[in-house]
């Protein structure tokens, strides 16, 4: 169905395939693939069905809850030979992709347009990836996570069968939304061959501050006031001392190291920047912060929300020999306040190693808690400690994950968090792939 050199049972090729970015245990696939188009896709795709392989789509491997590992063995597709920009249609803001696509790769194509595609997940993602796990990031705030801008997909479903969805229109009333159902279900209903996302313009002008606060409880009230005014930052990010201590340490920008807020808003002029900054510095000095420190440069905010990406790397590699789980609870803003107060007062009482970094504004929460790899007593005080906040979290009437996708470690929390809708879930999948071949092992949980 390919040529050769597009398919490997290489022990190095299937070790680079057997995990993601995850704590989760590594699997092998038993042969890689890398198809070139979706006639390619659609014949190996029919192969698998008919003698029942499993068959598991891979972007870049940068998923944090073990989504692309083929737990079930059989066969990896990989997209990065996928990877063509079809079109870009700066009149409608639109282009149209392959799941290969980075998404880096893809602002930079559009620099001289003007245009961006917003969804920021930081890692080197694939549009393909993001789409199947509906990723976010620090925009997400104000621009949206990824299921707001797919308007097109074409998959191939588990029996070969090619199916086109969605339309080039911003909005339509018209019949079933399978758009919304196939961005998030992490190619278990079909593979992503092509995709339409939308674009947005670059702002003109953007304006960002840092403040430090005694304690992320007093940091987190400032983010559910500054959403409450209705001062829409583009990015509103809380980073406990122990991240801020990472960054200095290995970027040496010489920040506070306290509770911090960064934020970043953006518009037309930086006279409406200005006096929305007057208002948020206001609310975080009636919360009581430390400092205010506004009117950041591009070089500055920059340097800063790079080092905020790079955050999950510098946790491993500050731990040599430790093992990383990444949490990724959301709940709604107003109950953020009490879901940090918990994560703090649970990890300081857990005695574990771990850090809170979080997308604030949408109420999402990061914290990375870290165990030895051999210690498996330790790692289940992390279990105990996840299971804690993730069941808080639905308590609170939130998520499991805000971004991350269930993959295989948010799967138990599935029927506490669905009901009974996990049910029609289930048909669901069944009714587009009977015999159980696209990414098996994920979402539902095992028994
Ligand atoms: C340092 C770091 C920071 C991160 N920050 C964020 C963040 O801020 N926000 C966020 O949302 N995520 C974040 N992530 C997680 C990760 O980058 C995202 O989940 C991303 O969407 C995964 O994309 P990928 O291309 O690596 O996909 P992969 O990890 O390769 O796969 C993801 C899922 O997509 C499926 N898949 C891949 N291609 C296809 C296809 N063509 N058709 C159907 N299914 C397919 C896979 O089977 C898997 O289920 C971060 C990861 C790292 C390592």
């Amino acid at each position: 169905m390919v040529e050769p050199s597009r398919f490997s049972v290489g022990d190095s090729v299937l070790d680079l395939h057997a995990k993601d970015q995850s704590h989760h245990l590594p699997q092998r696939p038993e042969v890689v693939i890398w198809p070139l188009d979706p006639s390619e896709v659609v014949a190996i795709v029919t192969y698998a069905n008919k003698h029942l392989i499993p068959i598991t789509g891979w972007g870049s491997g940068s998923s944090l809850e073990g989504n692309p590992i083929p737990v079930h063995k059989g066969i990896v597709l990989d997209f990065s030979r996928m990877n063509r920009i079809l079109s870009i249609r700066e009149e409608d803001f639109q282009a149209d992709v392959e799941p290969g696509v980075i998404y880096q790769d893809l602002n930079t194509q559009l620099r001289h347009t003007g245009l961006f595609f917003p969804p920021d997940p930081g890692a080197r993602a694939t549009i393909g990836g993001m789409i199947a796990n509906n990723a976010g990031g620090t925009r997400t705030v104000h621009y949206g996570s990824t299921k707001d801008y797919v308007l097109r997909l074409s998959t191939v479903l588990a029996n070969g069968e090619i199916m086109d969805m969605g339309s080039r229109v911003k909005k339509t009333s018209s019949a079933y939304d399978l758009i919304r159902l196939f961005v998030g279900s992490e190619g278990t209903l079909g593979i992503v061959v092509k995709a339409t996302i939308r674009l947005v313009g670059l702002p003109s002008e953007f304006s960002a501050a840092i403040s430090n606060f005694s304690s992320v409880e007093a940091a987190s009230r400032a983010v559910f006031e500054i959403i409450r005014a209705g001062l829409d930052p583009a990015a509103l990010e809380l980073l406990d001392s122990e991240c801020i201590k990472l960054i200095n340490q290995e970027k040496n920008i010489g920040l506070n190291a306290s509770p911090t807020l960064f934020m970043e808003f953006s518009g037309p002029t930086l006279n409406q920047l200005s006096e929305t900054m007057v208002l948020a510095q206001e609310i975080c000095e009636d919360i009581g912060c430390d400092a205010f420190r506004a009117g950041l440069g591009r070089e500055d905010r920059n340097r800063i929300f790079e080092a905020r990406h790079e955050l999950g790397e510098m946790v491993v590699r500050n731990h040599p020999g430790g093992r990383i789980r990444v949490m990724d609870m959301a709940v709604p803003i107003a109950a953020y306040p009490e879901m940090i107060a918990e994560s703090r007062q649970a990890l300081t009482a857990s005695g574990l190693s771990g850090y809170i970094f979080s997308h604030a504004g949408d109420g999402n929460i990061h914290i990375n808690v870290v165990g030895q790899k051999d210690d498996s007593k330790q790692w289940a005080q992390v279990d105990t400690l996840t299971d804690h906040l993730v069941l808080k979290a639905l308590e609170l009437e939130g998520t499991a994950t805000g971004e991350h996708g269930v993959g295989i470690g948010k799967r138990p929390f599935m029927k506490t968090e669905h009901g009974k809708s996990l049910e029609w879930m289930k048909r669901i999948k069944a009714l587009f792939d009977p015999n159980g071949i696209l990414n098996p092992g994920k979402i539902f949980p095992s028994s």
